[in-house]
């Protein structure tokens, strides 16, 4: 019953009684060390160092909560875990969550239930970043390996881990199959050191995509948020170059450009946690989802630039924009954009990746 053990990686593993059925096994396979509690309550002081096991009484699977008036890419968001160690500055789950603790839904039957009733749909794109990091260690393993079996059995539905972390699970590394498709977020070095706390660097990052490229797993790259700074274009053209020169091309499935956005609720929450963050320190204007952005002309100028450098590494690679409106897109890529449209091509390039 003891906890915060070595095999613990530094985590306080609690289990509330009525997961206790479903991670029993798991806990004790693993040589973790936990406390069996009745509620997450009892805890006292909540801390981005306590795991606890529980049930999850609402859905696993979700749309991705996008708003209509910016395009989104159709995909879906799957939640068996929610918070995240790594303490980003600008990480959202601050503002959705009042509390800190990390939370792993213990019911993975009622998961995959869920999956089992949209098998038979043509194509189907589901991502585990959302509310957590896809990869943290050390509870990610219980899920992970009932998930990649499922998605080893049903090669139409494809799985998107999104990570920024350089440490890939075992498990995960077993199954290279191209429905399961490893994704790094990425940023400028200035950005990842100052902003992005416990993360792995970007070198490291670009690291372990080789490694998975090497094992044949599909890669995305996520930069976003992109935050404008005095020198930004130098530091993210370095992150550009090294992500280029390390991985080859054909081994990306998809970019995306997203540049930062928050709802107003976060900044003092962000700045409290984090006094030293200088991402709010820019002018914003408040868009139609009610999330703070920069102005539509400083957006298109980054944008812009940010595609152009990633064309002069590659003429082919497929970039797309992360909730950006018809407006912006238009004056990025010359080309009328509808969220329809934009699955309709996701949907495409997966299926057909390396066929
Ligand atoms: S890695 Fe993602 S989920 Fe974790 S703290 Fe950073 S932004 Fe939040």
């Amino acid at each position: 019953m003891a906890r915060d053990n070595e095999a613990n990686l530094g985590y306080n593993i609690y289990v509330e009684k009525t997961a206790l059925l479903y991670c029993k096994d798991y806990l004790e396979r693993e040589n973790f060390q936990y406390l069996v509690i009745d509620s997450e309550d009892d805890i006292g002081k909540d801390s981005k160092k306590n795991i606890i096991f529980k049930i999850k009484k609402g859905k696993f699977l979700e749309p991705c909560p996008g708003t209509p008036s910016y395009i989104c890419c159709g995909y879906y968001v799957l939640s068996p875990a929610e918070n995240c160690p790594f303490e980003c500055t600008y990480c959202i789950l601050q503002a959705y969550f009042k509390s800190k603790n990390i939370k792993v839904y213990a019911n993975t039957e009622d998961l995959i239930k869920e999956l089992n009733e949209i098998k038979t749909k043509p194509i189907f794109r589901i991502g585990t970043g959302e509310f957590s990091d896809s990869l943290f260690l050390p509870s990610t393993n219980f899920y992970l390996e009932k998930l990649l079996d499922f998605f080893n059995k049903n090669e139409n539905i494809f799985l998107e881990l999104k990570t920024k972390s350089d440490i890939i699970p075992e498990i995960v590394k077993k199954y290279p199959k191209r429905n399961v498709i490893i994704s790094f977020s990425l940023n400028s070095p200035v950005i990842t050191t100052q902003e992005e706390g416990k993360t792995a660097s970007v070198e490291k990052r670009i690291e372990s995509a080789f490694e998975l490229s090497k094992i044949g797993f599909p890669l995305s790259f996520h930069f976003d948020p992109i935050i404008e700074y005095d020198g930004w274009e130098k530091d993210y053209k370095y992150t550009i170059d090294l992500l280029f020169e390390k991985i080859d091309e054909e081994n990306i499935v998809w970019i995306s450009l997203g540049i930062l956005r928050f709802i107003p609720a976060l900044k003092d929450i962000a700045e409290n946690n984090y006094p030293f963050t200088m991402i709010f320190k820019r002018e914003f204007i408040t868009g139609i989802d009610s999330k703070k952005r920069y102005f539509r002309k400083k957006r298109v100028e980054i944008y812009k630039k940010m595609l152009s450098m990633i064309r002069n590494k590659s003429e082919k690679v497929f970039v797309y924009l992360c909730m950006e409106n018809e407006d912006v897109w238009m004056d990025v890529f010359g080309t009328k954009m509808t969220g329809k449209k934009l699955k309709e091509l996701m949907d495409k390039r997966i299926k057909e990746w390396k066929r």
